[in-house]
């Protein structure tokens, strides 16, 4: 049994209790958790109830792109905090209308729904296309889904996701998904011969948990064409990818087609909860008062969490240096694992990185926490890293150089 912590207030010493049940019994068991908590953050680095400290290349998965503490951000929630925390969707908010404005004119898009998370924002989108079928006359909708994305765990999202893990036991599904290969413009465009009742596209930029995917650069600009000619609505879910995590503000703007729909979430409140969907034309226009909404989007401390994380990527310029920290971390890597057998592919953009092994490697998180090094594997065999934008090089070189140890020893 694990020692146990009553109370985690940094400065107090820590109480430990033991007892017939563990405190993790009284959670529903639906995570393979790692035992151990943190207390407390600066930048990139994290400190667990023991004292030692982390380091930090996953960022609450792509969540923390400020990193942790970051003075500008926990002022900016103090204040907010100590005016208004909630109102409600019944009056105006202004911070979430400053939110919306800033949200479109970094994308291009022209509306925004605000929720809690990339699985709701996801759910609007899902909503936005089957209402935008039924405008023209559809009564019963499909979006293009691809193989091996993920967009979340309610029961629309995870019907929508391509990995059977994460639907196996809650069938029935929802329908209305058409399912392709992932980076594969041709099997959409095909799907155009058969069917008549296809309403919109729902595709990741770059795949994240499907395992750090990276599509043909001209993958988006095919499937622009391909909905354009269709009627169809591009829809991203940019969840991951979104808020600078690729080096650009969201991933689509590494080529040149805006979407119809785009999801946001993680790395938009820096780890305040707050999700969004962007639209633009007819897509902006599909909700009419009583068609979606939420109790808690869209709120005063969210959109000043959302608001703060914007402002202050502008100001530290943490655009470029995701960008440019990117290419360092994985230059740096393909050096450090040169001639290694077992090391498949280094690939991402800005610092949403993946380094496929040929074989099954969740071991590796565990071998890296010993190292005080917090890493992820997704799809098995992909080691990925998600780090705080504001991680410095000096951090950079020494999560290269420890995971490249890691993986050497590991592979053999
Ligand atoms: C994490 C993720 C989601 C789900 O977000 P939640 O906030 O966990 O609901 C959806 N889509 C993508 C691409 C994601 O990475």
């Amino acid at each position: 049994m694990f020692p146990l912590f009553r109370t985690a207030a940094p400065g107090r010493r820590y109480v430990f209790i033991r007892g017939w049940k563990n405190m993790s019994d009284y959670l529903m068991q639906t995570y393979g958790r790692q035992p151990l908590a943190f207390v407390k953050g600066e930048g990139a680095w994290l400190t667990d109830t023991a004292g030692d400290k982390y380091l930090d290349a996953l960022a609450g998965v792509a969540v923390n792109g400020l990193g942790h503490g970051h003075p500008k951000l926990v002022a900016a929630l103090c204040e907010q905090a100590g005016r208004l925390i909630h109102t409600s969707n019944i009056y105006r908010i202004l911070e979430q209308e400053q939110l919306a404005e800033r949200l479109c004119r970094l994308s291009g898009l022209e509306r925004a729904f605000f929720c809690n998370s990339g699985a709701e924002a996801n759910e609007a989108a899902i909503k936005i296309a089957r209402l935008y079928g039924h405008n023209r006359g559809i009564d019963n909708p499909a979006i293009v889904v691809m193989e091996k994305s993920f967009h979340g765990r309610t029961m629309a999202t995870l019907s929508a996701t391509g990995n059977r893990k994460v639907q196996a036991g809650f069938e029935p599904l929802v329908t209305g998904f058409v399912r392709v290969p992932f980076a594969d413009a041709e099997a959409v465009e095909k799907l155009a011969e058969h069917h008549n009742n296809i309403v919109a596209v729902l595709v990741e930029p770059f795949q994240g948990e499907g395992g750090v995917n990276v599509p043909e650069t001209d993958y988006l600009t095919k499937l622009r064409a391909i909905c354009d000619r269709n009627g169809w609505l591009l829809m991203l879910d940019e969840v991951q990818t979104g808020i600078g995590r690729t080096g650009t503000w969201f991933a689509f703007q590494h080529g040149s087609v805006l979407p119809d729909v785009m999801t946001l979430a993680k790395g938009l409140g820096s780890g305040v909860p707050v999700g969004a969907c962007l639209a633009r034309g007819v897509a902006a226009e599909t909700f009419t008062p009583g068609k979606h909404g939420s109790t808690f989007g869209g709120g005063p401390l969210a959109c000043t969490a959302a608001l703060t994380t914007l402002r202050v990527m502008e100001e530290d310029g943490l655009l470029a240096h995701a960008r440019i920290l990117g290419d360092f971390i994985r230059a740096d890597l393909a050096e450090r694992l040169q001639g290694q057998a077992g090391v498949m592919q280094i690939r991402g953009q800005g610092l949403m990185i993946g380094i496929e092994l040929d074989r099954p490697c969740a071991e590796l998180v565990k071998l890296a926490l010993a190292e005080k090094l917090l890493i992820n594997v997704t799809n098995d065999t992909v080691v990925r890293l998600l780090p705080p934008l504001v991680m410095t090089r000096e951090d950079a070189v020494l999560l290269t150089a420890k995971l490249a140890g890691l993986i050497r020893a590991f592979l053999g």
